[in-house]
């Protein structure tokens, strides 16, 4: 058989495959062009999902009737200016976005340059051109596809409901959105809102940042922008932002990742892990956090080329890259402190809500009398009618009120500890609303992070005990011990051997306090059996700082004196990451007053 040369029309069905996969693919091109084009407004016109129709209107630099010509030709680009692969600045650059759409459905464009006197259209349908020609448009460029892959039947079969070729369309609408918070996106299906993003309002422009949350919040949820901290770091030419949500805010996947590269949405291995590891200390293995996060940097350091549809990067210092993420991510979640997320308080608040309804009618004595002027719920009263009236004694305080100048003083974050409850909560009152500290939770995390800060320093401080304490252990686990008898010095902890079936504890870690030494060697031997030998402690620290501080001094069931609870309160503060337990479980909660209030009607 000879050889030819394809004809381009051919050529184009060919490349259409690598580019053009669902309606999903098409807007993602569309609308990347018209955000290079420097739309301030994009709308996006969906029928079926996309798959009868689909268009795109924008308000950007349009096009004339000799551009127009030119962008349906293979490899006509306006984005490559001085023929430099490397500084890629655009998202387009290889100029076959619009000729492949128009070789796999009836294309056509409409577009007036800006400054231009008239607007010209032009269409490719089944690889044959008609146009330019005049036609009506105020500004800007509108792209229309009808019937996309009517020409390739193999494909059309594999396209899916029309349910779920929007919802592709709604993903990769939000991720372009969410690196351009300047720029307005609005979203229809046969008629229907589906999606509106509101450009940054006049008052956050140039608040840094304001705009960006903003967008982040309308595209992730409010629960976001409430709980997320902001980065800003740089090394070596890499930029990297955004923000990333507290340990506290989590899910069971890792769908609500975003990671940008110089504007591009990319979803990336190297990226993922690089999360995954920053977040290692604070969450169990199977949640994930919320982050949406912006790396940038010089063009040459960073190969977007990989794809066409340009999904992966390749960085020339992966090691590099790695490093600032886990850096950039613990620092800012450091910075953050005890902050625990707000999400905490608002379900603790909820949990209120479903007494609404429960006591239909108040129980006796009980008086409704609305304070505002009935303006507060009916779900309220029942909320409050569910609670026992008090009887004259019961209402009697049992632990002194504190003067009433001393709570107006009380500037700590956590307050001032005003009770203990069931030997495991305590009580405090801040200047603005109240806050529960689970007191066995909150010590496990002082313990990790004294352990974390003391090993990354002289290392963890150990105190003799004046007698050994002698532990008799079944042999299994007396051996099992002994095994990471070095591993456990440099934790605080010095054993040895004492017979077949026991261990002597000498020494054990100084910030453990008053330990239950016996309890802790066995649960130690066991969970070193349990865990196995292909670890090393270090990687285990939360585990095994978790079961020393579950022997150390604050214990859940212990009572705890005033001055106690305040040192737990302000060591707290001072520590990072005591927002939340190892597992990811909030160390306490706040209740506003506000909240407060408001339960009560007062508001
Ligand atoms: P690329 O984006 O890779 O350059 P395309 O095939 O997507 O390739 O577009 C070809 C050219 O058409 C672009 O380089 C640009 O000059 C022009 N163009 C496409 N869409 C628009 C638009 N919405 N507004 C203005 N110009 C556009
Ligand atoms: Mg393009």
């Amino acid at each position: 058989m000879p050889i030819r040369l394809l004809p381009a029309n051919l050529v184009n069905r060919i490349a259409a495959g690598e580019v053009v996969e669902r309606p999903a693919s098409v807007v993602k091109e569309l609308v990347e062009n018209s955000i290079d084009a420097g739309a301030s407004r994009v709308v996006v016109e969906l029928r079926e999902g996309g798959k009868s129709f689909i268009s795109v209107t924008d308000d950007g630099h349009g096009m004339g009737p000799k551009e127009l010509a030119l962008a349906i030709e293979r490899h006509a680009t306006s984005k490559l200016p001085d023929d430099d692969l490397v500084h890629i600045g655009f998202f387009g650059f290889r100029g076959e976005a619009l000729p492949s759409i128009g070789a796999v459905g009836r294309l056509s464009i409409a577009s007036r340059a800006r400054g231009a006197e008239e607007a010209w259209l032009i269409r490719v349908e089944g690889g044959a051109t008609t146009g330019p020609e005049p036609t009506a448009l105020s500004t800007g460029t509108r792209v229309e596809l009808r019937d996309l892959f009517y020409a390739v039947p193999a494909r059309l079969k594999f396209l899916k409901t029309a349910r779920s070729e929007l919802n592709a369309v709604v993903e990769i609408l939000e991720r372009l959105a969410m690196a351009h918070p300047e720029v307005a996106f609005t979203l229809t299906d046969d008629g229907r809102n589906v999606l509106r993003l509101d450009s940054a309002r006049p008052d956050l422009v140039g608040q840094p940042g304001a705009a960006q949350l903003k967008r982040l919040g309308d595209v992730m949820g409010r629960d976001f922008a409430d709980n997320a901290v902001a980065l800003d770091v740089e090394r070596e030419g890499f930029r990297l932002s955004g923000f990333a949500g507290l340990p506290t805010l989590n899910r069971a996947t890792a769908s609500m990742q975003y990671l940008f590269v110089n504007g591009r949405p990319v979803r990336d291995r190297l990226l993922q892990g690089a999360i995954r590891g920053a977040y290692q200390d604070f969450l169990a293995r199977d949640r994930h956090p919320l982050v949406a996060l912006f790396i940038d940097c010089p063009p040459e350091l960073v190969d977007v080329n990989v794809h066409p549809a340009k999904a992966e990067v390749r960085f020339q210092d992966a090691a590099l890259v790695r490093g600032l993420l886990v850096g950039g991510i613990r620092r800012a979640l450091d910075a953050a402190g005890h902050r625990a997320s707000t999400t905490v308080a608002g379900q603790t608040l909820a949990a209120f809500a479903p007494m609404a309804g429960v006591a239909a009618s108040p129980p006796p004595g009980y008086q409704s009398t609305p304070r505002s002027g009935g303006g507060h719920t009916s779900g309220v009263q029942a909320a409050m009618a569910a609670f026992a009236p008090l009887s004259p004694e019961m209402a009697r305080p049992s632990m002194p009120v504190a003067a009433a100048e001393d709570a107006a003083t009380n500037d700590f974050p956590l307050g001032t500890a005003r009770a203990q409850l069931f030997g495991t909560y305590v009580v405090a009152q801040t200047k603005d609303g109240i806050v529960i500290v689970d007191q066995h939770a909150a010590h496990e995390r002082l313990v990790l992070e004294r352990m974390k800060a003391a090993l990354a320093g002289q290392g963890v401080r150990r105190q003799a005990l004046l007698i050994p304490e002698i532990v008799e252990l079944p042999a299994k686990l007396a051996h099992a011990l002994l095994s990471r008898a070095a591993e456990l010095e440099e934790l605080g902890l010095v054993i040895e051997a004492f017979g077949s079936d026991a261990v002597a504890v000498r020494e054990v870690p100084a910030l453990l306090g008053q330990s239950d030494v016996k309890g802790l060697a066995r649960d130690l031997a066991e969970e070193i059996l349990e865990l196995g030998a292909a670890f090393r402690l270090k990687e285990r620290l939360e585990d095994i700082c978790g079961t020393m501080a579950c022997h150390g001094s604050v214990r859940a069931g212990r009572q705890l004196t005033g001055p106690e609870m305040d040192a737990l309160l302000r060591q707290m503060e001072a520590t990072p990451h005591s927002g939340q337990c190892n597992h990811g479980r909030p160390t306490y909660v706040e209740l506003k007053l506000s909240d407060i209030e408001r339960l009560f009607g007062r508001r």
